[in-house]
This record gives C-alpha cells, structure tokens and sequence, in this order.
C-alpha cells in the first residue's frame, strides 16, 4: 500500500479556505492506512495476510464496524472558525483542542460575512434547517445591515479594551461570527464519525464547508483506502430498519416495484396506517425513492 508520506509532506501547513476568512489547515498525522491494518493484524494474526488484501481488509473493518483500527491514526488540524460553526463543532467531544483565549488575548479582527446572494431562507419542511436563497436585491440590504452592526460591534469592543476593560469583560458583545482559531486532534474513527455528521446534508452549511474540506482535501489524500470505505459504507450508504425491509418485501412480493406512492402506503408498516403525519413513513418512502423501488 502506498505509503501517505509524500501527501503529509504536500499538506502540512497548506491552509484550505472556508467562508470569507476561515481555513483549515493540517499540523501533523500520525499513521496512514497501513496503521489500521497493522492494528487489525495483531488481532486477526498472519493469517489474514493471505486471505485479504490490505484495501480489504480495510473495507471489511468499516463495514463490520471494527473501530478500534481506526483509532491508530490520528489527525492533527488548525482551523479558523466562526464562533457559530465552532459552537457545533466542540459538541464532538472526543478530540483534544487547544482554542486561542479572548482572555489572554485581543480577539481576533475579523468576522464571517455574508454575500447578497447567500443569505437562506428558513426551511419549512425541516424546522432546523435553510431552503431557498433570497433575492440577491434583498440579500445586498441584510449584508449592508450586518456589514455595519459587525462593524459598530467591533467598535464598541475596541472602545472597552483601550479603556483598560477586561478583555474577559470587553469581548462578551462580539457577535458569533468573530472568528476563532484552534488545534484540533482526533483519532480517524472519531473524525469518520464527525465526518459522517457533518458532511451530511442535515448539518448546518457553514460547518459542512469545513467537513467536506476535511473529509475531501485532508483525510481522502493521506487515508486513501480508508476514506473511500468511510463514503461506500458511512457517509453514503443507507440502513434499512425492520419496518422497511419488510415494507419492500411486501411489495416485491405483489409485484409492485417499481412502486407507486399509493402501492407504498398500503404496503407499508401497518404502524404506519391511517397516519395523515408520520416522519417515520416519509424518511423510509425516501429512502425507497432514492434506490429506485419506490417511483418519484
Ligand atoms: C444535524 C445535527 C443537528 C443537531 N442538533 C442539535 C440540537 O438541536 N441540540 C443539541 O444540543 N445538539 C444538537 N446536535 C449535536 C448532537 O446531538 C451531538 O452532540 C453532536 O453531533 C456530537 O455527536 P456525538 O456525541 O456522537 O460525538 P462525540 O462527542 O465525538 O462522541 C462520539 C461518540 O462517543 C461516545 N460518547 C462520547 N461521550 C460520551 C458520553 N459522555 N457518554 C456516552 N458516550 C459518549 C458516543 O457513542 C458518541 O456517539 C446536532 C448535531 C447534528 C449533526
């Protein structure tokens, strides 16, 4: 397997940017895919060797969830971030991070901006995330609007730190965007799992910027063999519960598939039944769409 030296050695240091002012860069690894199938070796003994070759043997890890392999590599990343994104970000509390103090020091001049033509609208369907984009024309009146409020806010912090306030007092009005700087290490099966969160279409678009970059630029070049089996079986790979394995049995059985939406409901779970509101039914009618059984 090829070792992941001379991609280590390419970025190191290279800071990919994300949003207006924000970046990730990649401080140190320890370990490559080899690293995972040396750990998954000692327990599985020599014998393996024969029987599977190392990308095997690594697909075979992610997809039984043998996890502990992964946890021989880690990952080391400085990243710049919006105190939002970073809000969300630190929920995954199996990395060890070392984040730039606004008590020590003067924060960070610089804060997430918007352009007129990225401003969401608020979903109605998902009650967490974005739809549509805004007209550009009322996009430019909201980034002036924040333009001059990140700027007034700035202003204000400034005034209180010249004034001999705290810092630890002074920063208590910056707004979430103000960016921040951190060290961030994790193990490879603890970033897969933040990973298959936050690349995911669920997740906020800011912080899935900063996971695709990651995942994308970062993971996928120095883990080759052990990232594309995280996007085969994680990331873009779909579980079928009880109710839906038996739905599409129900339906295979009548003949159904491709199904339309009215042979889907009655042979659907009968849990399911009589619902006019079931997010259960929808997410499983999805899926079932997506793989073609179920037509659109
Ligand atoms: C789309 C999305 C929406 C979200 N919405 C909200 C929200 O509205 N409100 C909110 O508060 N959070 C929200 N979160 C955060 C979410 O609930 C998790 O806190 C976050 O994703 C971190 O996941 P984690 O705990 O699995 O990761 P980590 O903290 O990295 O943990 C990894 C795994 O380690 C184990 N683990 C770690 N610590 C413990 C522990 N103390 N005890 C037992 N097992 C542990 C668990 O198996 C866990 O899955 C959201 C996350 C996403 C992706």
């Amino acid at each position: 397997m090829a070792s992941n030296q001379e991609a280590l050695e390419t970025l190191r240091w290279k800071k990919f940017p994300v949003l207006n002012d924000g970046f990730v860069c990649l401080v140190d690894v320890m370990g490559s895919d080899d690293s995972i199938v040396q750990a998954a070796r000692v327990s599985y003994g020599e014998g393996t060797k024969s029987v599977s070759d190392d990308r095997t043997l690594i697909r075979y890890l992610m997809r039984h969830k043998h996890t502990t392999p992964f946890e021989m590599a880690e990952i080391k990343l400085l990243i710049r971030i919006p105190m939002d994104a970073w809000r969300q970000w630190v929920r995954h509390r199996t990395a060890s991070i070392n984040e730039y103090s606004t008590r020590y020091s003067v924060a960070i001049d610089s804060a997430q901006t918007t352009e007129p033509n990225a401003w969401r609208a608020q979903a109605t369907a998902n009650r967490q995330g974005s739809a549509d984009y805004f007209d550009p024309a009322v996009g430019a009146e909201l980034s002036e609007e924040e333009r001059q409020f990140q700027e007034d806010a700035r202003a204000l912090y400034t005034k209180r730190v010249e004034m001999g306030v705290a810092r630890e007092q002074a920063r208590k009005d910056l707004p979430l965007s103000t960016y921040t700087q951190a060290y961030w290490k994790c193990d490879l099966h603890n970033l897969f799992h933040f990973l298959s969160l936050r690349m995911e279409g669920h997740a906020q678009l800011e912080i899935r910027e900063y996971a695709t970059v990651i995942g994308e630029q970062i993971v996928k070049p120095l883990f080759p063999c052990a990232y594309d089996a995280f996007v085969d079986y994680r990331l873009q790979s779909e579980t079928l519960s009880r109710l839906e394995q038996e739905t599409i049995a129900r339906l295979a059985a009548a003949h159904k598939i491709p199904a339309s939406l009215e042979d889907f409901m009655a042979c659907g779970d009968p849990s399911w039944q009589g619902l006019t509101r079931c997010r259960e039914r929808d997410e499983a009618l999805a899926k079932l769409v997506k793989m073609g059984l179920v037509k659109e």
